[in-house]
Order: structure tokens, then sequence, then C-alpha cells
């Protein structure tokens, strides 16, 4: 209930800044609410550049002791952080969805998930190895060491508020680099409850920093980030828009840059598709979180022999889905993060109905609350729509009817985003063939939900540059250094 809700001992209403909570230098703040109900749950500190500028110089001053760790030692706090996020995975699960929305289910799935990159860069700390390399001169010895890049920035979202955070902060964390994140104004609670068991875990003042800031503060706030000449990385999950300008930003200063930017993904059905394992990827990878996902499927393209019997079993499904507030224990849809997406939902569908789409069910706002809109299939849809233009960011399944693999494949990559693609096929030179044509950095085949800690996950074109988790996420903190040793 409500109590509960505002109650959990985890709320913390300042930020943190070298080991210590803290208001806004000019006493500022901004209030976070519950999308669901819009009830206010509390506020934190809208900071500015001063209170960044220390940030920046608490984890500078901090990198230089932290830098000295063995991989071990690192490794020994970031599993204690490890085991006390998921001892508290109910509680932080519970604020998550207070701030987020999304079905405590599914916010319990984020913190284990979070929780998972920590234990995962725990581990690969201690496997980031160099490399002695064959010399080409008798007298010389070849050798490359990796050291973390330094001070490493981090600007993340509100649609996974504590797993866009670690996938990016235990990397940095665990290569030895010190950490100063800006979350998104709609959810720094979960942000800030890290700090809390960061702290718990052993880790020292200024290694891992959070400042909050309002929307309107986030532009020069995120440009000090980005330009500060003690910061050497800036990592950002956001929009496309918002990522270029960072890009620009971080051009400045010749910065490292990781980008997570907005996807468009394609949703391929081919006639020799499993319908029923097409229509459970479909739902999972189209109405997790509300459809709120930048790998969440945008177009749905679905071959003409399976078309109809595709869209009769996806509408039932979606007919089976329940709306409602996220503390609900049946609820699998919770609400978008706030009205402009509610708007830009309904855009959307109205632009697609305009140029002669079909609603199959759903199609309108919801009566749950001004935040929700009821999940809807669109059949007739076709490339001129901006539901397949754009990333709807919300629970709207677009279908377009196809003939043949290579215009799949051509509707598929007319993108300019490149982040997940999909598709379900049971013919295996079509799978192969298409999965390599495809312009993504990920591949679902014959499945629908493919994020996990061991897997690269990143875009190509404009979702991004860099790739997060796996073994290769921690190679976006760290710096190749060549040592050469001569008169040998
Ligand atoms: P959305 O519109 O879905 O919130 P954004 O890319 O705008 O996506 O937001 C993602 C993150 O980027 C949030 O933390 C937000 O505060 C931040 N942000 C937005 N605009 C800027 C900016 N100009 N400079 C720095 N950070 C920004």
């Amino acid at each position: 209930g409500a109590g509960v809700r505002s109650a959990s001992s985890f709320k913390h209403e300042q930020a943190f800044i070298n080991g210590k909570w803290l208001d806004a230098s000019d006493g500022s703040t901004i209030e976070v609410t519950n999308p669901s109900t819009g009830a206010v749950l509390g506020t934190v500190p809208d900071m500015g550049e001063g209170e960044t500028e220390q940030a920046i110089q608490a984890a500078y001053k901090a990198q230089q002791t932290w830098k000295m760790t063995t991989a071990k030692e690192r490794s020994i706090i970031l599993k204690k952080w490890f085991k006390v996020m998921m001892d508290n995975q109910e509680e932080l699960a519970k604020l998550l969805t207070a701030e987020q929305g999304k079905p405590l289910a599914e916010a319990k799935g984020e913190i284990g998930y979070a929780a998972g990159f920590v234990e995962w860069y725990a581990e690969e700390a201690r496997r980031h190895y160099g490399d002695v390399i064959p010399t080409p001169a008798a007298s010389k010895r070849l050798i490359a060491i990796k050291q973390p890049v330094g001070v490493a920035t981090m600007i993340t979202p509100w649609n996974f508020p504590s797993a866009m955070i670690t996938r990016k902060a235990a990397a940095a964390i665990a290569a030895g680099c010190t950490v100063v994140v800006k979350p998104a104004e709609e959810t720094p609670y979960s942000a800030l409850a890290l700090c809390e068991l960061a702290e718990e875990a052993g880790l020292p003042a200024g290694v891992l920093n959070i400042v909050t800031c309002s929307r309107s503060n986030a532009p020069k706030v995120g440009k000090l980030l980005c330009e500060h000449p003690l910061v050497a990385k800036i990592s950002f999950t956001g929009s496309t828009a918002t990522g270029k300008i960072l890009l620009k930003q971080a051009a400045n200063g010749v910065k490292r840059v990781s980008m997570e930017l907005g996807g468009n993904a394609p949703f391929i059905v081919f006639d020799s598709a499993n319908v029923d394992a097409a229509v459970a990827g479909a739902m999972g990878c189209k109405f997790r979180v509300s459809g709120q996902t930048c790998v969440c499927a945008n177009r749905i393209l679905v071959q003409s022999g399976i078309h109809d019997k595709f869209v009769e079993k996806l509408a039932a499904a979606i007919n089976g889905l329940k709306i409602g507030d996220g503390f609900q224990a049946d609820t699998t849809q919770g609400p978008l993060i706030n009205i402009n997406a509610v708007d830009k939902v309904e855009g959307h569908v109205k632009d697609a109905v305009s140029k002669g789409a079909t609603v199959v069910t759903g199609g309108q706002r919801s009566d749950q609350g001004c935040n929700f809109f009821q999940p809807t299939l669109l059949t007739g849809v076709n490339t001129d729509m901006r539901v397949s233009k754009e990333e709807t960011f919300g629970p709207v399944a677009p279908i377009l009817k196809f003939n043949t693999e290579e215009e799949a494949v051509t509707i598929a990559n007319s993108s300019t985003s490149g982040l997940a693609g999909y598709f379900f096929s049971q013919d295996m030179s079509q799978i192969w063939r298409v999965a390599e044509a495809m312009e993504v950095g990920m591949v679902g085949i014959n499945e629908g939900i493919m994020s996990t800690v061991e897997a690269p996950f990143g875009g190509v074109k404009e979702s991004g540059i860099g790739r997060e988790g796996s073994r290769y996420g921690i190679d976006e903190y760290t710096e190749i250094k060549y040592l050469c040793f001569g008169g040998i």
C-alpha cells in the first residue's frame, strides 16, 4: 500500500558527493512523483554547476587512490555491493516501482539485473588481462597494459533507473575509474539507494558520486560532465537527440564516449515461423515496461502467409494484458512515465489511423489514470507512418505486411537507428542470411528478450557507440598503454 512506498528506508532526499549526503547549495529541490497516481513521493536537490564541480573534484581525488587498488580488492567490494543489493531486492524494487511505475515483478527483475552487472564486473575485474606482443626486434620486448581512463561521468534515463547505472558504473569501478552520475530527474531515488548500499559494501568516499538536478539544470550540469578537464569519459543512455548534444560537447576535449541511444527495432515474422513462439516473443519484447525500452519492437513486419494467424493470436494475447498500478499483483502494464509520453503515443496512433491503419484492439488513453494508455494493436501500417519512422516508446504494436525476405530486410534497414532487431523463422539458411543482413547491434532470433549481463549490449548507426555488459563492457573504461622495453 501507499504507506510502504513512501516509507521505504532507501529513499534519500539528498544527493551523494564524496561520501556525504548533501542538499543543493542554494537549498532548491525538485519533486519526485509516482507516475501511476501522481502522488508526490518526496524531493531531491536541484543541483547545478557548483555541486557538479565538487563531485568531479571528489571523483578525481578518489581516483588517485582507487586506481592503486588491486583488481581483487575492487572485486571484493563489488561482490559485497552485489550481495547487499540482492539482500534488499524487494525494498529496492518497491522504491523503483513507486518512482518509475513498472509492475513490481518487473522492478524486482530489474534489481536482479542491475545487481547482476555488479557481480559480473566483480568477476571480470580479475580477468581483464593485458598482452605480451611477439617482438619484431631481438633487443626489445613489447607489452600492452590496461589502465583505467580516470573519472567517468554518466547520464542515465528513467526506464531502467537502477540497471542503466550499474551497467556503466560497475564496469568503470571494476576498471579502477571513479564515477559521477546524473540520474534522470524522474527516477533519482533508485540511483541514490545504490550509493547507500555501495557505501555499506565498503566503496570509499568519492568513488561513486550522484548529482541530482531538474530537467532545466540538466544542460549545464551535462555540459560540465562532458567538458570538465578532469573528466576522461562520458557514458550516456537516453535519446538520440540528447546523445548528439553530449557527443558534440565531448568533442571539445576529445573525451572518450559511450552512447546508448534510441532504437527503432524491427521484429520480423517469416512464413516459416512458429506462430505461437513469435507471438510470445512479440509480447515480451513489445510490452515490457509498457513499451518503454530502447530494444522494444517498434515495427512488426509480418509475411503475408502467416499474417492473419499472427494478428489474431497477438490480439488475443494483448487482450490478456492487465493495465494498472504497478503495486497490484496482477498488473502487467503500468503507466507511461509522464503525460508527454502519453501524448506522443496517442499522436502516433492518430497519425497511423489517419493514413489508413486499423485499430484491432486498444487505441485509446486508459481510464486508469492520466499516464496510462491501452495496449494497442494496429494493422495495415506502412512505412510513411510515424509509428514506422519514429520510436513510439509506448504500448503500440504496429503490423506491416510484407511478401518477400528482401522486402522485409530493406524495410528493417531503412532506419537511421540500429540497436536491436528480431526475427522468427525456422529456415536455417534464412536465419543466417537475415541475421547477417540486419543493420543492428543485437539480433534476437526466435527470441524476444535477449538482454543479459553476459552479452554485449549496444547499437550501430545513430543508436550509439560502444558496448555495455559482457567482457567487452569494461574496455569502455580502460586505455591500452604500450610499453616498449629496449636494450635487452
Ligand atoms: P527522455 O526524453 O526519454 O527523458 P533524454 O535523452 O532527454 O530522454 O534523457 C535522458 C537523460 O538525459 C536524463 O537524465 C536527462 O535529464 C538527461 N538530459 C536531457 N537533456 C540533457 C542535456 N541537454 N544535457 C545533459 N543531460 C540531458
